[in-house]
């Protein structure tokens, strides 16, 4: 007993991928950096026009309705591959490749088997063979890539196209031992089903992908707002944010946190000397050096132009006078490795301040912190001062040890 009607499924399957092919060629229109939906796009309108000349049969010539009709779906199943492909950023050719050698091949099986030797039945062998491996292929390929961030997701899609690859390879079974098939649109379960798991390919593809790359978009604009391009350190809003939750942390649990802001020295003569590229190069590597001596809870940001804030959670200011120190002499190593030939140093000037459990704000530390900054500069530069008022806390502390 047919269960399905193997014309409406083709409708809407023809309908389905119009469609989807129009949402992800207007997708790929607004979103520059998703080319791949472009591809996968032109996958679902050759699927559609695959359906189209299927169900011309009988109006057109066998040549479109059999030969071309099929070469479309499995171009369109290539194509969409190779828009998943490259979305999981794996190279294409090797699939540009497999592709050529299918399509002939299955050209030159089909002109056989339909002038020489009309058989439907090895036909439909044929081109299900072939979509089934294309399927398994891609779910291969999804399911070994390293995709964090919509791994849920992209997995989904690779279970859809092992299914598909399922359906088509029973088809495949089957239709060995099934009687002669005259008219394709009165044929049976199991090729209505593998129109249904295309369905399903096209549905999952478009909405797995979309959503993925939504993702991928949020993530980028979450980094843009966080992080400094050009050192790649936190930047100040996101400081400012880490910042606010420390403070009240380190007021609920009555524990110092200390801030050390630097501020490089006579940076502009670098920029004037050796050109604004120099300027930047010293900007990372002076980032990378900071970077390198950091304790794993301390958040390091560029807080401006050359000037740096170093957060310490539950540090008391004599430890962080002591860190900064030590960052004061890594900074000051007399060669930057630099690439571009120049030969240069630079030091650094380090102000410190810290919360000991009475009210201050974010904006009162960084003042007090300058101010100490300040007073670094005004001594003549490459050393570290401590604000005044966290002088007296470590004389009194070092009475009380
Ligand atoms: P001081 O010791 O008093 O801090 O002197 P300074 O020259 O470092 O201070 P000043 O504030 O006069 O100069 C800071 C310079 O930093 C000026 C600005 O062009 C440069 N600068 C800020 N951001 C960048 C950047 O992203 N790249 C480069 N190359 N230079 C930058
Ligand atoms: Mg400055
Ligand atoms: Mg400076």
């Amino acid at each position: 007993m047919e269960v399905f009607d193997i014309r409406t499924l083709a409708l809407t399957n023809l309908l389905l991928s119009t469609l989807l092919g129009l949402g992800a060629f207007f997708f790929a229109r607004v979103h520059n950096s998703f080319s791949s939906f472009r591809q996968l796009g032109r996958g679902y309108f050759l699927f559609a026009l695959g359906f189209v000349l299927l169900g011309l049969r009988n109006y057109i010539s066998d040549f479109f309705s059999i030969i071309v009709a099929n070469a479309l779906v499995v171009a369109g199943f290539s194509i969409l591959i190779m828009g998943i492909l490259k979305f999981l950023q794996y190279p294409t050719n090797q699939c540009k490749a497999i592709t050529t050698i299918l399509i002939a091949s299955l050209i030159t099986s089909f002109s056989y088997f339909t002038y020489i030797y009309p058989n439907t039945n090895i036909r439909i062998v044929i081109v299900s063979a072939i979509i089934a491996w294309q399927c398994l292929y891609i779910s291969y390929k999804i399911f070994i890539h390293k995709e964090t961030l919509t791994r849920i997701l992209i997995r989904f899609l690779g279970y859809t196209f092992l299914f598909c690859s399922m359906v088509f390879s029973i088809r495949v079974y089957l239709t060995l031992f099934q009687p002669s098939l005259d008219n394709f649109m009165n044929a049976s379960n199991i090729h209505a089903f593998s129109l249904i798991a295309q369905q399903l390919v096209v549905i999952t593809s478009c909405f797995t992908l979309s959503w993925s790359a939504s993702q991928k978009l949020a993530n980028k604009l979450a980094i843009q707002a966080t992080i400094d391009p050009l050192t790649k350190l936190y930047n100040r809003r996101a400081m400012e944010d880490f910042a606010n939750k420390e403070i009240l942390r380190s007021q609920r649990e009555s524990t110092p946190l200390s801030i050390i802001l630097m501020d490089i020295d006579f940076f502009k003569r670098v920029n004037d000397t050796y050109g604004h590229q120099v300027g930047d190069e010293v900007l990372r590597e002076f980032s990378l050096r900071l970077k390198n001596s950091l304790r794993e809870y301390d958040v390091l940001s560029r807080y401006g132009g050359e000037e740096f804030i170093l957060l310490l959670p539950d540090t008391d200011p004599y430890t962080a006078i002591t860190i900064a120190e030590k960052l004061r002499v890594t900074i000051a190593q007399p060669v930057f490795d630099i690439a571009t030939q120049h030969q240069l140093s630079v030091t650094s000037s380090f102000g410190v301040a810290t919360i000991q459990g009475d009210i201050q704000d974010w904006q009162q530390l960084v003042a007090f912190a300058d101010n100490a900054l300040y007073i670094a500069k005004g001594n003549g530069r490459n050393q570290v001062q401590l604000h005044s008022a966290d002088v007296h806390s470590i004389k009194k502390s070092e009475i009380l040890n």
